[in-house]
This record gives C-alpha cells, structure tokens and sequence, in this order.
C-alpha cells in the first residue's frame, strides 16, 4: 500500500488571496442575492439562492429569484405557506427535491432558531437539505466566517492551482477539510465567492481562460501543462436499471393527461406522464385510460443518483376529453400545455412530452 500524500503547502494560495479579491471587485457579476459592495447580505436570501443554485444556471435563476423571495420573505412565511405552496413557486426550477427541503429547512428555522438563520456552520449544517458546502457558503457569505465552500467549481480550481491529483469525488471531503486554512481573515465572505466566481468564469472544465486567470501565476497545473488532466475523476458506480411504461394522452386542442406522484417514494408529490414499472412477467395496471396506443420508437433514458430509468412511452391522441369510458384513475387529470410552468412538473416529465413532440426538446442545464 502506498504511503498517503502529504497535506499541500498552502502558503502560496493564502498569500493570493489579496489577488483573487482584487480580480473579484473588478470581475463579479452582479446578481440579485449578492449585497451591493459595503453593504451586507440577507441571510435568508443567500440561504434560499444556494438551494436555488445547486442545480440550476445563475442565468435561470436570476430570473426567478425576486419573484419567489416576494413570496416567501422570511423563513416564517415560507413555513407558514406550505410544502405545495413552494413546490408550486417553485415550478419550472426542475429537481423538486429542493423545494421540498427548502419548505423543511423553513420550518426548522423558526421551530428552532427563531425564524432568523444561524451563522454557524454547524447550526447550518444540521438544517434540512443543507450539506456541507451549503453550510460553508452561508457561514462564508452571509456572515463573513472564515470558511471556505467547495464544490465542483472550486475544487477544480483548488485541485488545479495546488497541482492535486486527488480523484474527484473523494477529493471534495478532503478540500472541505482544507477550508478555514484556506480563508483569509477579512473578507472572507468576498473570497469565498470570488472562488466560486472563478470557477464559473475563468477556470472552466473545459479550455480554462488560464491568461485572465488571478492565480495563474502560482498554478501548478498550468505551468506543468497538466489543465485537461485535472481534476482526475473515479469512474462512476454504474446504476441499477429500472424500466418503465409511460402513458401519454393528448386530446390534440392541447390538453394532456398527467398524474400528481403518491406524496412519498420517487419524485414525491410531483406531477409527471402516468407509468407502471416493467418487471419480467408482469403486465402492469395498464393505460390510464381505453384508446388506441402505439408505442413511440426508441426509449427514454432518465438519470437519478441513485439509478436509471428507461422508459418506453406510449401515446394516444383522444376525441374527446374526458374522453367515454371509466374516468381516469385517482391522481390522474387534463391539463393545457400552456400552463405547464403552473404545475411542479418532474423533469422526467418534461422530457417525455418533448419526445413526444409536444413540447420542443432541450436539456435543462444546471450548474453556476
Ligand atoms: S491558471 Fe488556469 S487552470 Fe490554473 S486556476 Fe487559473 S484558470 Fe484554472
């Protein structure tokens, strides 16, 4: 067994710190969570954009933002207005989940800290739905402790500039341990997003723009010509496969048939296309509904982190909505594809009525 590596020297990094803040002041976009300089941000208004970001673009975002804290001001309102009332705003945001933990986090806010948000990181980690980073970023940028919040972004420029070849994602639990060494004593709400700023802007995964770049000087993997190597990557575990039958209905005046998910298993309380899981030697509960079915050529391959779905859609255009016959199953309703943005439609969803030719295809991109 080889010997561990040991820990990197840091120095150069700290004493860049001046650098990197000067590049941030001169270089940050302005977005509607961050603070105008000399001011301080709302706690709650970072706490709700990081839940935002995490799989979302800053530009998708952006455009939200204001909308849904107008709504949901405070932690106490938020709680106050209910789980389905988030999911609701929430539309459109994709990746429910977060809606649903954000309402949880809410809810813990004014149970246990009084409806304010706490400034430490270990307070903010033990909040529903906030993980390590989550915690670090709040603590970092709302409050100005000395932290650090690494996730994908920063650990590429971290891994990068130090010249690491620890393998992501093991590599983030080691940077994360890196963290308050690596803050400066001032300013290190500034520094924490100055890192995260590069990452998005300059130090991109692919052809980072190394000649803009603050910390160019001291970065190892540029100077050893080692920028496409970096950060290395363990190969995924490979997820079970799950295959599904998808029912789609569509009455052609623009009326589809959805269903609203059980409150509790996959995608949770979420509306998507209704389907039955295919197993060897079971037929399922059938189509929602009596028309004449044809299955669409191909399948849909959907990925959650804990497996894949393929799924093989069926699709059905009816006279009439409802159309004769036994009413749609319990869950199930008609919905106009105008309105689709009013519902906490699952990506899942989303997609299957793009392959469908329903609605026009597109990946919902995430990310900063
Ligand atoms: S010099 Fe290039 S590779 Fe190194 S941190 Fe800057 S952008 Fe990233």
């Amino acid at each position: 067994m080889s010997a561990p590596s040991p820990p990197p020297s840091l120095d150069p990094l700290r004493s860049a710190s001046g650098r990197l803040l000067a590049w941030y002041d001169a270089h940050a976009r302005a977005l509607p969570w961050r603070a105008p300089a000399g001011h301080w941000p709302d706690p709650w208004r970072v706490l709700v954009s990081e839940f935002m970001l995490q799989q979302t673009t800053v530009a998708t975002v952006a455009t939200r933002f204001e909308t849904f804290l107008a709504r949901f001001p405070t932690p106490r309102a938020m709680a106050e207005a209910g789980a389905d009332a988030v999911l609701e705003a929430w539309s459109g945001l994709g990746y429910y989940r977060r809606a649903r933990h954000l309402h949880a986090c809410a809810a813990a806010l004014v149970a246990r800290h009084g409806g304010r948000v706490p400034a430490e990181e270990t307070a903010l980690a033990a909040l529903p739905g906030v993980g390590p980073y989550t915690a670090a970023a709040v603590a970092a940028i709302a409050f100005d402790r000395p932290t650090v919040p690494v996730d994908g972004n920063v650990a590429r420029v971290l891994l990068r500039v130090l010249g690491l070849d620890w393998p992501l994602p093991g590599a983030l639990a080691r940077l994360r341990r890196l963290a308050p060494a690596l803050a400066p004593p001032v300013r290190a709400g500034d520094h924490a997003q100055a890192l995260i700023e590069l990452g998005a802007l300059v130090c991109r995964p692919r052809a980072p723009a190394c000649p803009r770049c603050p910390l160019a000087g001291l970065c190892v993997a540029r100077a050893g010509g080692r920028t496409d190597e970096l950060p290395r990557r363990d190969p995924r575990p490979s997820r079970p496969v799950r295959r599904v039958r998808a029912w789609l209905a569509h009455d052609g005046a623009g009326r589809v048939l959805l269903r609203r998910r059980p409150p509790r298993g996959l995608l949770a309380g979420l509306v998507d296309v209704p389907s039955e899981p295919l197993r060897a030697g079971e037929t399922g509960g059938g189509p929602p509904l009596a028309a004449d079915w044809r299955p669409l050529p191909g399948e849909v391959r959907h990925l959650f982190t804990h497996l894949e779905l393929r799924v093989r859609l069926h699709l059905a255009r009816v006279r009439a909505s409802p159309p004769p016959g036994r009413p749609p199953p319990e869950g199930v309703f008609w919905w106009p594809l105008a309105r689709l943005e009013a519902l906490p439609l699952a990506t899942l969803g989303r997609r299957l009525l793009a392959h469908a030719g329903l609605l026009p295809s597109g990946r919902q991109a995430s990310g900063r």
